[in-house]
C-alpha cells in the first residue's frame, strides 16, 4: 500500500514531531565547494562524518533512495524554575544540552514514526539519523523546506527559530518534495557581531575550531583565546541564537523530556572538580553535554572558577595540581591558580613553582609547562608591584 505524504504528516503530529519536511533523495553536489573549502582552511570541528561523498550523495549508504524526510523538535530557550541557592558558583549549560540527550529524543521519534508507516507498508525502508550521521543535517532540513540557514549556520524555522533539533530519515518511499526556504537574514549581523572570538565568517560560514561550543568539547587545554570569553559555560555556547531577532520571544515547552533540571543546567562548579565516574554518569551521563566524557567538563569548571574569580576555589585548585593524575587538569588548575592568586600569596607562588618543577622532570609537553609559566609570573607580578 503506498503511503501518502499527508498520512505521514498527521502520523508525525500524533508522536509529537513539531516539524516535517520533505525533499528528494538527490545529491547535495552543490555543497562540496564550500565543505571542501571549509575543511582546506581548518575551519572543520572534526566532529563531522570523516567521507564527504557519503556526506553529500544518500544513495551511498542507502539502496535506491526516492526522498528524505527531515523532522524538527523544538526545545525551551527559557528555565521555568531557579536553582536551589547556594555559598556555591555556579557553571552553566547551553541549552541544547537541557533536558536528556536530544540524540536519544529524536531517535525514539523517528523509531516511532518508521514503526508505524512500516505498519502501513512493509516494504518502506528508512535509514534514520541524527547530528552524527552522513548527511548535513541543516542542509536536509532546509531543501525540505524546514526553515532557512542562517548567517550563524543553523537552521531557523519561522514558528520555532533556531531553537530547534533536526533529524532525518532517507527512505525508498517517494513524496513531493517541498520547497526549500532563502535566507531571510537581510542585513542583520547581529550574531557575527556578537560572536566574542569571531567565528563567523560572515558569508555564512564558520570556523568551527574557534567557536566556543567546540571549544569546550575539545579534550586537550582549551585554547588560550577562549578561556576567558567562555564566562561561566562549561558546555556549548548560545550567544549567536540569543542575539538572533528571528528568537527573540521563542521558548516552548513541547516535550517534557527537555525540561531543564536547573541545579544540573545551572551546576555548582566546585562540586564538578571531585565527582567520581559514577557520580558523574548518575548526575550527567544522560545530557547531551556529557558526550566527551568528564574531563572537560572538569577543566570547563576550573576555567569558570577563574572567570568567576571564586577564591574560594584555590584549596581546592591547589590539591587539584598537586594530585590529579590527568596533566590537562593540573596545568589548567595552575592556569586558574594564577588568575586568582592576590598579592602576598607567597604559598600559591611556592606550589606553583614545584609543580612546574615536576611537569618538567616528568617532560610534560611544552604547552602544559607554558600555563604554569604564565601562572608563575602572573603570581610574580602581583608579588612584586
Ligand atoms: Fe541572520 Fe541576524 Fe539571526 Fe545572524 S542574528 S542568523 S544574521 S537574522
Amino acid at each position: 500500500m503506498s503511503i501518502s505524504k499527508q498520512q505521514v504528516i498527521e502520523l508525525s503530529q500524533q508522536i509529537g514531531i513539531d516539524k516535517i519536511g520533505f525533499t528528494t533523495a538527490d545529491n547535495f553536489e552543490y555543497l562540496r565547494a564550500g565543505l571542501e573549502a571549509q575543511k582546506a582552511a581548518g575551519h572543520t570541528s572534526g566532529f563531522e562524518h570523516p567521507n564527504l561523498d557519503e556526506r553529500l550523495n544518500p544513495a551511498l549508504t542507502f539502496d535506491h533512495p526516492k526522498s528524505i524526510i527531515a523532522i524538527a523538535l523544538a526545545y525551551p530557550s527559557r528555565m521555568k524554575e531557579s536553582p536551589v541557592r547556594t555559598n556555591l558558583k555556579r557553571g552553566q549549560f547551553a541549552r541544547a544540552s537541557w533536558g536528556i540527550d536530544y540524540h536519544q529524543i529524536l531517535r525514539e521519534k523517528m523509531t516511532s514514526l518508521i514503526k508505524q508507516l512500516k505498519g502501513l507498508d512493509e516494504t518502506a525502508r528508512f535509514k534514520p539519523m541524527v547530528d552524527t550521521g552522513e548527511l548535513v543535517d541543516v542542509a536536509v532540513a532546509n531543501r525540505a523546506g524546514l526553515g532557512f540557514i542562517g548567517k550563524n549556520g543553523l537552521l531557523i524555522t519561522k514558528e520555532y527559530g533556531s531553537f530547534v533539533y533536526l533529524g532525518e530519515m532517507i527512505t525508498n518511499l517517494e513524496f513531493e518534495a517541498d520547497t526549500p526556504i532563502p535566507c531571510q537574514c537581510g542585513d542583520c549581523t547581529r550574531c557575527i557581531d556578537a560572536c566574542p572570538v569571531r567565528a563567523l565568517l560572515g558569508n555564512g560560514k564558520m570556523n568551527a575550531q574557534r567557536c566556543l561550543s567546540y571549544q569546550t568539547q575539545t579534550k586537550g587545554l582549551m585554547s588560550d583565546f577562549a578561556r576567558k570569553k567562555t564566562r561561566n559555560v562549561i558546555y556549548g555556547c548560545d550567544i549567536c541564537q540569543l542575539v538572533c531577532p528571528f528568537n527573540q520571544g521563542k521558548d516552548f515547552h513541547l516535550h517534557k523530556e527537555m525540561t531543564p533540571d536547573p541545579d544540573k543546567v545551572r551546576p555548582e562548579l566546585l562540586p564538578i572538580l571531585s565527582l567520581s565516574n559514577h557520580d558523574f554518569k548518575a548526575g550527567f551521563g544522560q545530557m547531551a553535554g556529557s558526550w566527551r566524557g568528564k574531563k572537560p567538563l572538569q577543566r570547563n569548571a576550573i576555567i569558570a572558577l577563574a572567570n568567576l574569580n571564586d577564591r574560594s576555589a584555590i584549596p581546592k585548585l591547589r590539591e587539584v595540581m598537586d594530585g590529579d593524575v590527568r596533566p590537562v587538569i593540573r596545568a589548567t588548575a595552575a592556569y586558574a591558580l594564577g588568575r586568582l592568586a592576590k598579592p602576598g600569596d607567597e604559598e600559591i607562588l611556592g606550589d606553583l613553582q614545584s609543580a612546574y618543577q615536576k611537569e618538567r622532570t616528568e617532560k610534560s609537553d611544552a604547552l602544559i609547562l607554558h600555563d604554569y609559566q604564565v601562572a608563575i609570573n602572573a603570581v610574580q607580578r602581583q608579588k612584586n608591584s
